[in-house]
């Protein structure tokens, strides 16, 4: 689409808004941006937009304004089912999000990861494995940085790494991975979407434009995905750690074997700093992507086993009387505890709770019931979380985090540990996932910071 003189909407204003603006604006369209916060709270994003000739719709959306554009770009941030979006598709206006703007502009080989859990984690590491291996890579989407910074930098790379999230792949059209990777699906948004079937179909559509000289890369372990796969156009190229695979990347008795197209390789686990069996999954979803778009063996295994992994996913604060505190703040849903538990054999003092994103938390029952010796409950979601796992296990309610990790410090026995992972969102009590992580971490260093033994 040509985008010069054109009447764009930019929808939302936050960091990935304000990149698509400037990239509308300079590519010589005709740009309105609107949010619903006011110029008062949107101060600091003008500012950098200051240079350039825009017209301003803040404080609300103006209906007339979706109507009339040639082109709405939608923000990650913003619900796909909100009013004036959902007219102005009504009206056969093209409404897209940012990273199928994006993908109009860039050349380069793509592989874009989605999934319940996971997606960060195996972005991340994707993209290190194409970078030890020689390949200049973008890494961008969901995880940080906005796909169209790319476009806009006039960066030539080799590979690009996109990891996409249900409410991008709302907005695509004609988006299409040469490798489209399905770690999970596990219920989620529960708040957003209407039913688990919305969600579950916004995650499959990463392979609809796909054709048969794509890869379908798919956990096969996990049900829901493993029924998509009699009905992709693309090759599919299943990963299992039940399952021995003749073609596909299977993960047993310690080692993680590639089969491809008669060719082998094997990759040790032992000793990789990645832990928990839900990182052998985002291990084998790396190393597929990244080897079947032609990295050498060696040079991404040497990747694999020096990632440490990323902050806030089940990472270690420290040890305090013999109790290992792990902070978990990216727990936001039922399907990343559930693998958070299964990494502890027992005597486990659970903290969880927030805000309630209207899931079930029957999952966890059998984990809780097995493994977790006392389940202290914060947040909006206490009651119900309560009533779903209370009669399982030793259960309290704390009124802040604080009181949750002094709780827990009396609790737990030397040996145990201590895992916050909320298994709901941060909202009620926090800004962020971030300020919540930082205040546990905080919590746990007050505790006894002579005693740590780490
Ligand atoms: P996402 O970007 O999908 O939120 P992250 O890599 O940020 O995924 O991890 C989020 C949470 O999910 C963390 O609590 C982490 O321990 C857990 N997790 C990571 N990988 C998986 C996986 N493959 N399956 C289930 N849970 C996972």
């Amino acid at each position: 689409m040509e985008l010069a003189g054109k009447n764009i909407l930019v929808v939302g204003l936050a960091r990935t808004g304000v990149a698509v603006t400037r990239f509308l604006a300079e590519k010589g369209a005709r740009v309105t941006v609107t949010d619903m916060r006011d110029y008062d709270a949107l101060a600091g994003v003008l500012a950098e937009l200051e240079d350039l000739e825009l017209n301003l719709e803040l404080g609300r959306h103006v209906p007339h304004s979706f109507l009339m554009a040639d082109l709405i770009v939608v923000s990650p941030g913003v619900p796909m089912d909100i009013k004036p979006l959902q007219m102005a598709r009504s009206q056969k206006r093209r409404v897209v999000s940012e990273v199928e703007l994006a993908s109009w502009f860039i050349k380069a080989p793509m592989v874009a990861i989605t999934g319940t859990n996971g997606k960060t984690t195996t972005t991340t590491l994707t993209g290190e494995i194409f970078r030890a291996c020689g390949f200049e890579t973008y890494v961008g989407g969901n995880i940080g940085d906005p796909l169209i910074d790319l476009v806009t930098s006039g960066q030539e790379v080799e590979r690009v790494v996109v990891e996409l999230s249900s409410f991008q792949l709302e907005g695509i059209e004609s988006l299409r991975p040469d490798v489209a990777v399905l770690l999970n699906i596990t219920e989620d948004h529960l708040d957003r979407y209407h039913s688990y079937q919305e969600y579950i179909d916004a995650k499959l559509r990463i392979f609809e434009n796909q054709t048969e000289s794509d890869y379908a890369v798919l956990n096969i372990d996990d049900p829901l995905v493993a029924a998509c796969a009699g009905k992709l156009k693309a090759r599919i190229f299943p990963m299992s750690r039940e399952q021995e695979l003749e073609e596909g990347i299977s993960c047993r008795d310690g080692f993680i074997t590639f089969n491809h197209n008669g060719k082998s390789l094997s990759f040790g686990t032992e000793g990789l700093l990645l832990k928990g069996v839900h990182n052998l999954d985002n291990i084998m979803a790396s190393l597929a992507s990244t080897l079947l778009m032609r990295c050498d063996g060696d040079c991404a295994y040497q990747a694999v086993k020096t990632f440490k992994g990323l902050p806030h996913r089940m990472e270690l604060v420290t040890t305090v009387d013999g109790v290992g505190y792990y902070e978990d703040s990216k727990g936001t849903n039922v399907g990343s505890v559930v693998k958070s538990l299964e990494s502890f054999p027992k005597g486990i003092t659970l903290i969880a709770g927030g805000k309630d994103k209207g899931g079930s938390y029957e999952p966890l029952a059998p984990l809780v019931k097995e493994r977790v010796s006392h389940l202290i409950l914060i947040g909006e979601a206490k009651e119900r979380m309560s009533g779903a796992l209370g009669s399982l296990t030793d259960t309290r309610f704390a009124a802040t985090l604080e009181e949750a990790v002094e709780l827990s410090h009396k609790l737990t026995k030397p040996g145990g540990v201590v895992l916050f992972s909320p298994a709901c969102s941060s909202f009620d009590m926090f800004k962020d996932y971030l300020e919540r992580a930082n205040c546990f971490k905080a919590a746990v260093r007050a505790l006894a910071p002579k005693k740590e033994d780490a």
